[in-house]
C-alpha cells in the first residue's frame, strides 16, 4: 500500500502542497485530476523524493519512505513521466537492461534475458533492437514503462504518461496501464484522461491549489461532484 499522510511541500519558501493525505490500497489504482499548477507533479515527485516533502509522511507498506535511502525507494516505487528519458544511443533492450545492471546489480546475460521478457510484456519484443528515435512516441513510452516494471516495483506512479503522445498512440499506452491495474499493480496516476480515470480508477482525487478538494469513487466525483471547484473543472474538461 501507499499512504500519503499530511504531506506538505514547497519550492524555496512557497508552499505548493498543503497537507495532502491519500491512501492507495494494495492492488488498487488512484487517479489524481486537477487543473494545471494544482501540484499533481510535485506530489508524485515527493512520493519518490525527487523533491523532498517539508512535512508529513509517505508510507510504503507501512514503512516511512522518507527514512529510506532514495535509491532503494526508487526501486520500490516506479515513476513514468510524460517524457520518456530514454538513452538515445542505446537500443530498447539496452535501455531496460542497463537499469537492471545499474540498479539491481544483475549480470549482463541475466539483465538481457529479463529486459527481453519485460519488453515482450509491453508488446515490444519485436522491436527490442530499435533505438528510441526509430520508435514511435507510444513505443518509447512503453519502453519506459517496461524499464520501470523491470525493477519489480510495489507501486507505479504515472505523471501524464500519455499527454506528449499523438492522439492515435494514446490508446495503446492507456490500455497497457489498464492491464497493469487489472493485474493488481498498485498505481497512483496523474492524468488528463477522464475516460481512463472513470473506467480504471478505484479512487479519484481532485486537487486544486496544492490541496485535496474532493476524493471518492469515479462515479461519486464524475456523476455527483460536491464542490463548486470540481464542478467547474469538470465542465471545462468533459
Ligand atoms: P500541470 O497539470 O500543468 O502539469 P501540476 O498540477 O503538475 O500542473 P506542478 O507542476 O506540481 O502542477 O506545480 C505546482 C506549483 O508549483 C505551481 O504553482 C508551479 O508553478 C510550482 N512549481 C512547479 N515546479 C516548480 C519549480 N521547479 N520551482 C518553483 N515552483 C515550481
Ligand atoms: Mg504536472
Amino acid at each position: 500500500s501507499l499512504e500519503l499522510r499530511d504531506v506538505s511541500m514547497a519550492y524555496v519558501d512557497i508552499e505548493v502542497i498543503r497537507e495532502v493525505s491519500i491512501d492507495v490500497e494494495p492492488g488498487t489504482t488512484t487517479c489524481i485530476i486537477g487543473p494545471s499548477g494544482s501540484g499533481k507533479s510535485t506530489l508524485l515527485r515527493g512520493v519518490n523524493r525527487l523533491h523532498e516533502p517539508t512535512s508529513g509522511d509517505v508510507l510504503l507498506a507501512g514503512e516511512s519512505a522518507l527514512k529510506m535511502k532514495p535509491e532503494r525507494l526508487r526501486t520500490r516505487v516506479g515513476l513514468v513521466f510524460q517524457h520518456f528519458n530514454l538513452f538515445p544511443d542505446h537500443t530498447a533492450l539496452e535501455n531496460v537492461a542497463l537499469a537492471l545492471r545499474n540498479v539491481k546489480g544483475m549480470s549482463k546475460s541475466e539483465s538481457l534475458r529479463v529486459a527481453a521478457a519485460r519488453l515482450d510484456d509491453v508488446g515490444l519484443g519485436e522491436r527490442s533492437d530499435h533505438r528510441p528515435r526509430d520508435l514511435s512516441g507510444g513505443q518509447q513510452q512503453r519502453v519506459a514503462i517496461a524499464r520501470a516494471l523491470a525493477m519489480e516495483p510495489e507501486v507505479m506512479l504515472f505523471d501524464e504518461a500519455t499527454s506528449a503522445l499523438d492522439p492515435e498512440l494514446v490508446k495503446g499506452v492507456l490500455n497497457l496501464m489498464a492491464g497493469l491495474a487489472q493485474r493488481g499493480m498498485t498505481m497512483l496516476v496523474v492524468t488528463h484522461e477522464m475516460g481512463f480515470a472513470r473506467k480504471v480508477a478505484d479512487q479519484v482525487v481532485f486537487m486544486d491549489e496544492g490541496r485535496v478538494v474532493e476524493a471518492g469513487t469515479p462515479s461519486q466525483l464524475f456523476d455527483a461532484p460536491q464542490s463548486p471547484r470540481l464542478q467547474r473543472f469538470l465542465s471545462e474538461v468533459l
